[in-house]
């Protein structure tokens, strides 16, 4: 049996603005098996980011708690948490390489292996002639690269995805999906993933967790059948799209327009 990674236990959150309350998350449990990429998949608000900005600590849920290798790691960051945000938050002033190596910096490791360390994330995400580069010079799809190759610097155990290629063009985000894949399969890591498409989810995933509206509840479990390496292809096989299809029907159960 594989060893669980990621334990997410009854984890519970509103928000309160102006003595409103809005519940986000109610009792969320769920275990994530070690070097498993799991996809969370969810219509928009229904508290994706809000989950995993607390798996990743930087959050507080105000019940329950994370257990990260079997430690309680409930409102702390770290520990080989490594997370890549929809809106890219790279550093405007710093360089590529300054913008990957800036995970570094407070673990206290030299600049000499700190730079060593960042060009060799620079060069997995493809973008070794672009390390002096600022980011306004660098389109969305390698900003995001950026932002990958910087979650990867730290050599996370566990990388956490928020949408990132939400903001994207789709042949863009095709394409980023299929370099994610192949850097995944050279560099084993447990991912979670958050995204609001099913096709992406499909694509990526070997089990995707269908997130009801808010407050945000487990809908369904749907393992993927397909064999990796996953190709382009795929996703116009009738197999593809019957589950594609399937999904879709359980979102739609869900939401209310
Ligand atoms: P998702 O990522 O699935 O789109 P979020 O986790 O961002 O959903 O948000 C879930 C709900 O919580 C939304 O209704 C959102 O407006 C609300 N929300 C998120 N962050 C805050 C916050 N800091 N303060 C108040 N409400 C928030
Ligand atoms: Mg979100």
């Amino acid at each position: 049996m594989t060893k669980t990674k990621l334990s997410i236990r009854d984890v519970s959150k509103a928000y309160r603005r102006d003595g409103d309350v809005l519940p986000v998350l109610e009792a969320f449990s769920l275990d994530v098996p070690d070097l498993e990429f799991l996809v969370l998949l969810g219509p928009s608000g229904c508290g994706k980011s809000t989950l995993l900005r607390i798996v990743d600590g930087i959050e507080a849920a105000d019940s329950g708690n994370i257990i990260l290798d079997d430690k309680d790691v409930t409102g702390r960051t770290g520990d080989g948490r490594g997370m890549v945000f929809q809106s890219f938050e790279l550093f405007p002033w710093r360089t590529t390489l300054d913008n990957v190596a800036f995970g570094l910096e407070v673990t206290g490791v030299s600049k000499t292996e700190r730079y060593e360390i960042a060009r060799e994330c620079i060069n997995l995400v493809d973008l070794s002639s672009f390390q002096n580069a600022y980011p306004h010079e660098l389109s969305g799809g390698m900003q995001q690269r950026v932002g990958i190759a910087r979650a990867l610097a730290i050599n996370p155990s566990i990388l956490l995805m928020d949408e990132p290629y939400g903001a994207l063009d789709v042949q863009t985000r095709d394409l980023l999906q299929d370099e994610l894949l192949s850097i995944w399969e050279r560099e084993r890591k447990t991912v979670i993933f958050v995204t609001h498409s099913i096709e992406e989810a499909i694509y990526l995933a070997d089990r995707i967790v269908v997130m009801s509206p808010r407050p945000g509840r487990i809908q369904m479990i749907q393992e993927v059948p397909f064999e990796r390496p996953r190709r382009e292809e795929m996703k116009t096989s009738p197999e593809f799209l019957e589950l594609r299809r399937e999904i879709w029907q359980t979102l739609k159960e869900g939401i209310t327009v």
